[in-house]
C-alpha cells in the first residue's frame, strides 16, 4: 500500500468517516420516512439514536433508501478539515433528490451545525435546518417549519441537557453491543481542538437513567455497553447539584456523588453476563480508583483508550493537554501495575503538530516504544478556525512533513500490534461474538476484554455467545482462535 497516498483515511476513524453510519428500514407503520446519515465518532452514532428516537415520537419510521425519505439529516462532524469537506460533497449528491421532490426536508445536525450556524443556510441553498447537538428536541418544530416552507436553526448550547429520559432507537444494531451515552460536552480546551466549542460544556447524566438504560438492554439480549464522553473519568454527579458545570460545592459538602468509579460498578452489577466498555479516558483524569474497580470485576472489560497526542511535553504543554510525558508514563505504569501486562492500551496521536521539531517528533514514536499500544488512531494535525491553536500558533509544519512523520508513526504502531498480537499466542481467552468476519461467512468475529478481534470458526456458534478460545494465529490487526469452549460459567 501507498502509505502517503492513502494517508487520509488511513485511520479507523477517518475510515468510518469515510464510510458514514445510514439508518436501518423500519416499518412501524407511521407515516412518514426519516433518513439519517451520521458522520466522524460514536458520540454522533449514538446522538442520530436519539435523534431517531425524538422523530419516532413524531410520526416518522427511518429509511435506508434516501430516495424514499421525507426528511434527511446529515449528523455531521468537525474535528478535521476533510470531515467537513465530506459532509459538503454529500450534500452535493442529495441536489437531484431535492430537485425530484422538492418538498423534501434536508437537515445538517451536530458538530458542524454548531460551528456554521446560519451561514450554513446560506452556503449550502438545499439545506433547511441546522441543528447542534443540544437542540435536537426541536427537530420536529423546526422539520414542520421547514415543510411550510421557513428555513430554521436552532444551535442553543445548554448547560443542562444529557437526553437522559430519551430511549434511543438503536440504529445498525447487532443486538450484542450497544453504546451508552454518559455525559455531553467537554471543559477541557485542548487547543486542536474544536469540540468544547461544538458540544458545549460538560455535563454528566443521572446514574440512575444509566444503570435502568443498562438493564433494559440487558433484557433485550445485549451483552455488552459501551459508556461513552468525551473525558469520561471527569464524570461527577449528585442528587443536589447534577450538573458538574454548576459543582461549585467541595465534593465533601454534597452528599452521594456519584463519580465514574462508583458508575462503572453500579453498570457492571446490572449481570456479570454484561460486558462494560468505555471510552474515552484522559491521562490527567484516570484514577487508581478507576483501575482498581476495573480490577474488581471481570466484566469490565481491561481495556482504556487513552489518548496521548505527543510524546514531548513542549508539544503536550502548547496542546494543553495539562499533563507531560512523565506524567503519561507513570499512568501508563499505574495500569500495568494494577491491571497487568494484559490490559489492552490504546492511543489517538498528532503528527505535524504546531512548531513540532524532529526531535519532537522522534519523542512521540520512543513513547509508543514505551507503552507498546495495542492500536492507535493516527492523523496529522488540521488547523480548525476558532481554537486556541489556530489563534495563537502559526500551522507552520509542511504538509508533506506532516505526512511523512504521520507514516512513521503509523509504521511504528504496525510493529507494535503485531508485537502485542503474538503475546496473545497460545493464551486461552473468552470473547463474545459480536458480527460475522468480513472475509468468509465461514467464520464470526468476536473480541477478548482487551478490545482485540477475534476471529474464530462460525460452526455451533452464534451472536451473544461467550466463547472460551486458543489463540492460535495472529496478523497485525486480528487474532484467530480455536474455540474451546462455549458459554462457559461466567457468573
Ligand atoms: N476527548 C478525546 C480525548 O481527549 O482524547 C478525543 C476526542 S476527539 C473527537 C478524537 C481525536 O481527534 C483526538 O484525540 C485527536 O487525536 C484528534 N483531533 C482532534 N482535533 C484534531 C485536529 N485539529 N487535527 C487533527 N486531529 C485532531
Ligand atoms: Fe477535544 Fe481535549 Fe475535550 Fe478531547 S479532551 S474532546 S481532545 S478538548
Amino acid at each position: 500500500m501507498d502509505l502517503i497516498k492513502d494517508i487520509d483515511i488511513i485511520s479507523p476513524e477517518e475510515a468510518k468517516a469515510q464510510d458514514y453510519k445510514t439508518t436501518p428500514e423500519e416499518n412501524t407503520g407511521k407515516t412518514k420516512k426519516l433518513y439519517i446519515e451520521s458522520y466522524g465518532c460514536q458520540m454522533n452514532f449514538s446522538d442520530s439514536e436519539i435523534v431517531a428516537s425524538i422523530m419516532k415520537e413524531n410520526g416518522f419510521d427511518t429509511t435506508a433508501d434516501f430516495e424514499k425519505a421525507d426528511v434527511i439529516f446529515l449528523n455531521t462532524c468537525s474535528i478535521r478539515e476533510k470531515a467537513e469537506l465530506t459532509v459538503r460533497k454529500r450534500l452535493s449528491q442529495f441536489q437531484q433528490a431535492k430537485k425530484n421532490k422538492p418538498e423534501l426536508t434536508i437537515g445538517v445536525l451536530g458538530c458542524m451545525a454548531e460551528r456554521l450556524k446560519e451561514n450554513l443556510l446560506s452556503e449550502e441553498k438545499i439545506v433547511d435546518v441546522v441543528v447542534g447537538p443540544d437542540a435536537y428536541r426541536d427537530l420536529p418544530n423546526l422539520v414542520n417549519a421547514a415543510e411550510d416552507g421557513r428555513k430554521g436553526v436552532n444551535t442553543f448550547l445548554s448547560r443542562e441537557e444529557t437526553y437522559a429520559d430519551i430511549a434511543p432507537v438503536r440504529l445498525n444494531s447487532n443486538g450484542v453491543t450497544a453504546f451508552i451515552s454518559i455525559m455531553r460536552g467537554c471543559d477541557n480546551m485542548c487547543s486542536f481542538c474544536v469540540v468544547p466549542f461544538t458540544r458545549g460544556r460538560e455535563r454528566s447524566r443521572d446514574p440512575h437513567s444509566i444503570v435502568a438504560e443498562a438493564q433494559d438492554l440487558f433484557d433485550k439480549g445485549y451483552r455488552e455497553v459501551t459508556l461513552l464522553g468525551q473525558n469520561v473519568d471527569s464524570y461527577k454527579w449528585s442528587p443536589e447539584e447534577n450538573n458538574k458545570a454548576r459543582l461549585n460545592k467541595k465534593e465533601e459538602e454534597v452528599s452521594q456523588v456519584v463519580n465514574f468509579a462508583h458508575l462503572l460498578e453500579m453498570v457492571a452489577k446490572v449481570s456479570p453476563l454484561l460486558r462494560v466498555r468505555f471510552s474515552t479516558s484522559h491521562p490527567k483524569d484516570i484514577t487508581d480508583e478507576v483501575l482498581y474497580t476495573m480490577k474488581k470485576y471481570d466484566n469490565i472489560c481491561k481495556y482504556i483508550h487513552l489518548p496521548v497526542q505527543s510524546g514531548n511535553s513542549r508539544v503536550l504543554e502548547m496542546m494543553n493537554r495539562t499533563y507531560d510525558r512523565e506524567w503519561y508514563l507513570n499512568r501508563v505504569r499505574a495500569i500495568r501495575e494494577i491491571l497487568g501486562e494484559e490490559c489492552g492500551i490504546s492511543s489517538d496521536m498528532i503528527a505535524g503538530f504546531c512548531t513540532e521539531t524532529e526531535e519532537e517528533h522522534q519523542d512521540t514514536l520512543t513513547l509508543m516504544d514505551i507503552v507498546k499500544y495495542d492500536f492507535s488512531y493516527m492523523f496529522f494535525y488540521s488547523e480548525r478556525p476558532g481554537t486556541l491553536a489556530a489563534k495563537k500558533y502559526e500551522d507552520d509544519i509542511p504538509l508533506e512533513v506532516k505526512k511523512r512523520r504521520l507514516a512513521e508513526i503509523i509504521e511504528k504502531q504496525n510493529q507494535l500490534s503485531f508485537e502485542r498480537n503474538k503475546l496473545d499466542l497460545g493464551k486461552e481467552q473468552i470473547i463474545l461474538i459480536e458480527g460475522t468476519s468480513k472475509k468468509s461467512k465461514e467464520e464470526l468475529k468476536g473480541r477478548n476484554s482487551a478490545n482485540k478481534v477475534v476471529i474464530v470458526p462460525a460452526e455451533g456458534l452464534k451472536l451473544g455467545d461467550y466463547v472460551k478460545v486458543k489463540i492460535a494465529d495472529c496478523s497485525p490487526a486480528t487474532l484467530f482462535g480455536e474455540v474451546l469452549e462455549i458459554n462457559p460459567a461466567l457468573a
